[in-house]
Order: C-alpha cells, then structure tokens, then sequence
C-alpha cells in the first residue's frame, strides 16, 4: 500500500510537510514552516519558546507530533522517552523556509536529499541568518552541561565539537536514481526563484508519485521545468503532488522581461539606484546585475549577498570580484575612522563578515555618495538603515519582490516609503513571481496526466478539481 498523508501544505501557501509510506519504508517530502500558521499566533518579536522543545510547536499545530523523527534533545527536554528512529529519509525540494526550515527539529540521523546548490545555502542560512532554530547542516545538543574547569557545569555551546551532529546529507544528482528502502526515487531539476529546486519522482511497485515541489516556467532555467514535466510524463505517475500557489492568475511574467524593465529604469535614473530583491533569488540578482552592467554601472552588494556567491560559486552566473562589496557602519561603526587598528575595527562584525571588510572590491558608503551615477545597491529593510549614511538624492528605488501578504509586510512596506519620502526616493516595481500562473499549471497536468491529483502549495484546491 501507499500511504500519502499531508501534515503541511494543505489548504495552504508552503509549509510543506508530506508524509509518504509504502511497505515500511517512510519518507517526509519537504519539512517546512508554515508561514500563515507561525503568524496566526506568532510575530517577528513573539516566538515559540525554545524552553518548551518541541511544546509550543505542537500545542499550535506548527509540528506534526510524529513519533520516531525528532531530535532527542528536545524530546528529552519537554519529558519525552526515547523514541527508536522511525523514517528513512526527507527529500528536500528547495532550499526556502517554507520547505526546510524545520529541519531544525528533525533528528540528525535522519538523511536529508537534496542537490548540491540546496546544501550550500542551507549552509548559507544556519551560518549567515538570523533565526535561532536554524540547526540545518548540523545539530548542536540543546539543553545540555559539560563539567567545567572550576568544579561547576557550563551550557554545551558550538565551540564544544563533542556536542555538534553533523546531518546526513546525500547529495542528489540528475539521472542517478536512489533507493530508499523500498522505494526508488529521481530527482528532477526545476527552474524556480532559488537555486538548486527539484521535483522528485518516486517509483513504487504499486505506482508512481510524481512531486513538484514549486515550480515555474519562466526564469532563465524554465528548461529543467520542460525537462521535469516530459520526466514526469515518462513515470505515467498514479498520483502527482502538484503545486498551486498562483492557479487562480492568469498573469504571465517573465524574468526577462524584469531584467529589461530594471535596465530601462536604471537608463532614466542618474542617481543612486537601489534594488529591493529576495536575497536568494540568483536568477533576480543575476538580471540585476545585468541590468547593471548594460548600463555601465556596478552592482554592489551585501556582506551577506556575497557571502552565498562565493559559497554558490559555479551556480552563481557570475563570480565575487564582478561586484563591489558594501561594508556597512556596525555596532560602534568603527569603520571609518582613522585612529583605530583592523582588529578594532573587525569587532564591529560577525566573524564571517570580517573576510569581507578588507576585500579590494569592498566599498563604503561615502563612495555611493561621491559618485551615485556609477552604482546599483542591493537593498532591504534589512539595511536600509545606511541610506541615513549614505544620504542620496535624486535617487531611484526599485521593488523586485512580491507584494505584501500578511500585516507585518504592509506595516514593513509602508515604513519602507516612509524612508523613501524622508530622502526623495522614487519608487518603480520589477517582478516575477517564482510560480508558474493557472494555465501553465493546468497545462502540466494534462501534460504528466495522473491518475490521483493532490494539490498542495495552495489556499485554491478547488481549482483543481476538474482538471483531469
Ligand atoms: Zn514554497
Ligand atoms: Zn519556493
């Protein structure tokens, strides 16, 4: 029998958690975190608390409270016996958070599947992000004291080796099936707003499942999607978990078309041009810094921004030294001046950070200031705490992200503008989304041709109903 059970992603935009079993064999299909969920009872400075483990997750239905895939220490902690290890495997689609960031919880023998390009910015993630459950390449036991030197007991922490778990990464690659168990299964590229997605194809003796993932068919890889679809038609799947984020718009975008827009509003601008972007968009930055290039500008960019460029290196289509580095003022904003030493001044910065301050393509702000027709600036809420720094004038601002879908985006986008006022900032929008619209969906269905369609990824199942 096959056993398809949807404990995240129903009903719902991401948050994806598919629990799949057939003969024994149990694998998860992506473990994320659901956004709506989270934000129903949480916000940016109300979190689930780490004290409770796994508590406050399950009292809210964040987490499925499945036996067999948690990570002992947080069992342990909330009161929980040891549980035996009771699934063979997560296969992961893509590195956003709305599939991967509870990976966090999950126990660090359990192997995760996913591409090479998924693993780095993972790495990226637990290294450079800000979120404190972001135990994602590695564990590091929670909860637990070491004797120290004195006669006392100090809290384990990363710097104790003994502590840290390396996960069970198996690196997918295209064209190389694995078996997990009883199950079979292929990994299949995909084009989508991030590097490194897949579908997944799995092969049962009882049917074939076909997943994926989030998909789209008008980035620069839309290719691999066309691939995906033709694979996916080969498996004649019996089931076929479909994504539906946009399946009620008819919009057509295309990424191309975002890189003309940007390069044709930076043409009109002569002063600073600042670009708001999902950070890990490589395909968006990429059309960034094309756009920039085309009109003689430099594109620069964040510490963190080229820090997952270099980690991406040749998934990146352009290397570190092609962009200038942005060295923002921190902490004491020692940066600047004169009577300090660099080991002074690398205190400011997180110990990743420090790489980058002395780099020969690294910039400060006065630079943007001197000369504001040269550059294109990665920008976010994040760091737009520097335009007071920089103090820009007859300078543009150009949103290339989605819209605001919660009351914490709309409160964030209407401060944006409100800093946009303060400097004379104009405002223009460059988008495409990361998802394929209604019709190339419905088109891909027909296509692959299910016996069983499941939707997920989307608040309008009801849309799919009459498809096949
Ligand atoms: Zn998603
Ligand atoms: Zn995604």
């Amino acid at each position: 029998m096959v056993s398809i059970e949807i404990l995240g992603g129903k009903d719902e935009i991401g948050g994806n958690k598919i629990l799949l079993e057939h003969k024994g064999t149990k694998i998860f299909l992506d473990f994320g975190m659901s956004f709506n969920r989270n934000a129903y009872y949480f916000s940016e400075f109300l979190h689930p608390r780490k004290c409770s483990g796994l508590g406050d997750f399950f009292e809210f239905g964040l987490l499925p409270d499945v036996k067999g895939i948690y990570r002992e220490d947080y069992l342990t902690h909330m009161g929980r016996y040891w549980e035996a290890r009771d699934l063979d495997g997560v296969l992961l689609s893509h590195a956003h958070a709305d599939h991967a960031q509870y990976i966090h919880f999950l126990r660090w023998d359990i192997p995760i599947y996913c591409t090479q390009a998924t693993k780095i910015i993972l790495e990226c993630l637990q290294k450079t992000g800000n979120n404190i459950f972001s135990d994602l390449i590695d564990a590091c036991e929670t909860f637990k004291f070491y004797p120290n030197k004195n006669g006392g007991f100090s809290r384990v922490d990363r710097r104790k080796n003994e502590y840290v778990h390396k996960r069970d990464f198996r690196i997918m690659e295209e064209g190389k099936k694995v078996t997990i168990g009883n199950i079979e299964v292929e990994m299949v590229p995909v084009d989508h707003s991030l590097p490194g997605a897949c579908g997944f194809i799995i092969y049962t003796d009882e049917g074939n499942i076909v997943y994926t993932g989030d998909i789209r068919f008008h980035g620069s890889n839309s290719n691999l999607s066309r691939k995906f679809v033709a694979r996916a038609r080969d498996a004649a799947p019996r089931w076929m978990l479909c994504e539906g984020t946009r399946i009620d718009s008819y919009v057509m975008d295309s990424e191309s078309e975002v890189q003309k827009k940007i390069s044709k509003l930076i043409c009109q601008c002569n002063g600073l041009v600042f670009v708001e972007h999902p950070i890990r968009d490589i395909d968006r930055v990429n059309s960034i810094f094309n756009a920039a290039k085309e009109n003689e500008r430099e594109f620069v960019v964040s510490m963190k921004l080229a820090y997952l460029i270099e980690a991406l290196d040749k998934y990146c289509p352009f290397c570190i030294d092609e962009v200038k580095i942005l060295k923002p003022r921190k902490n004491w904003g020692l940066i600047n001046k004169t009577d300090v030493t660099p080991e002074q001044i690398a205190q400011d910065y997180e110990k990743w950070e420090r790489d980058f301050i002395d780099r020969p393509n690294s910039i400060g702000c006065n630079e943007l200031n001197k000369t504001p027709d040269k550059y294109v600036v990665s920008m976010s809420m994040w760091e737009i705490g520097q335009l007071a720094d920089i103090k820009p004038t007859n300078a543009l601002w150009i949103k290339s992200s989605c819209e605001p879908f919660c009351e914490e985006m709309e409160l964030d986008e209407k401060r944006k503008m409100n800093w946009l006022n303060h400097f004379g900032i104009k405002h223009e929008n460059a988008h495409a989304s990361g998802h394929a619209s209604g019709e190339e969906i419905r088109e891909m269905i027909k296509e692959i041709n299910p016996e069983i369609l499941i939707p997920v990824h989307t608040e309008r199942a009801d849309l799919f109903d009459n498809i096949i």
